[in-house]
């Protein structure tokens, strides 16, 4: 069982993994909190850009010789693997740290292993640790991980009456600095947060949208793109829907203007989809949705 300070630490370990969400793709956004065997906070860190230190690296190198004995708290499993950087699970068997609590282990048979080789090196290894609040960092990694595709947010507002409208600059604004991609409104691609991903680990292989939808993604998959924010045209998007490539609907839904009578019925979330929120804001009602079909993201 996970103590009450691991736990604690492993909701900080969430936070800090969303910082890297929009850079680290191709990898997955990670984070780690590193504790001293008295349980206080020595060193944190997060996954930023492919090529850079993981998240238990950076979190080591702040916690210094004080993790010697100490507990490493780390959203998904340590790698086992020499990718562009030595296997993070090295690193803490260097650092001399004797309990790893773990959120999800790691899907991807590359990195597998690090749970097992560390506890076959005498750490004790705790596994599922808040596991579903870390997958919902972690759910356009894994899913495009499954898909062999982008994870798409289709983000959309609806008017007075209800009609599907294209997103306003300042929501797309507000939305695109946790994607690798944007779909805009004339159909150009972009990086979410320009230059957040580094130029040597990841390449926008496409930008603009073409005809095969199916295809572009693989594209952009090819060249490092795991999540994709289509703020995109209505037509557009419906080609995306009828296509099912759409994992995520966020809808900014403007108050309803009352006089609409004898008019189709109005707009929300799409056919097939489930809630996950409706959140009143100033001016607008957020209504989130994802796919009702069986997921084929790992674990959900
Ligand atoms: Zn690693």
């Amino acid at each position: 069982m996970a103590s009450e300070i691991e736990v604690s630490a492993m909701r900080r370990a969430v936070v800090l993994s969303t910082f890297g969400l929009g850079g680290t793709s191709p990898n997955p956004p990670v984070g780690c909190v590193v504790l001293d065997h008295g349980g206080r906070v020595i060193g944190e860190g997060y996954h930023q850009r492919r090529g850079e230190p993981h998240a238990e690296v950076q979190a080591l190198a702040a916690a210094g010789d004080r993790a010697r004995g100490g507990t490493a708290v780390v959203t998904l499993e340590p790698c086992n693997h020499h990718g562009l950087t030595p296997p993070c699970r090295q690193a803490v068997l260097d650092a001399g740290i004797a309990r790893v609590v773990i959120g999800l282990a790691d899907p991807t048979s590359q990195a597998g292993g690090g749970a097992t080789r560390l506890r076959a090196a005498g750490v004790d290894v705790e596994v599922n640790v808040l596991a579903d609040t870390v997958r919902q960092v972690l759910r356009p990694w894994s899913h495009a991980l499954a898909l062999g595709r982008p994870h798409v947010t289709w983000l959309y507002e609806t008017d007075g009456r209800g009609r599907i409208t294209s997103p306003s600059q300042a929501l797309v604004r507000r939305h695109r600095a946790a994607v690798d991609a944007v779909v805009d409104v004339h159909g150009r691609i972009s990086e979410g947060r320009p230059g957040a991903h580094g130029q040597t680990a990841f390449t926008l292989t496409a930008t603009t949208v073409t005809e095969n939808l199916d295809h572009l993604l693989k594209t952009l998959h090819a060249g490092g793109t795991r999540s994709v924010l289509a703020a995109c045209r209505p037509d557009l998007s419906h080609r995306l829907l009828a296509a099912r490539l759409v994992d995520q609907a966020v809808c900014y839904a403007v108050p309803a203007d009352p006089s609409g009578m004898g008019e189709p019925v109005p707009a929300s979330w799409p056919d097939g989809f489930e809630v996950e929120a409706v959140e009143p804001t100033e001016g607008w009602v957020r209504i989130t949705a994802t796919p009702s079909r069986p997921d084929t993201g790992t674990g959900q």
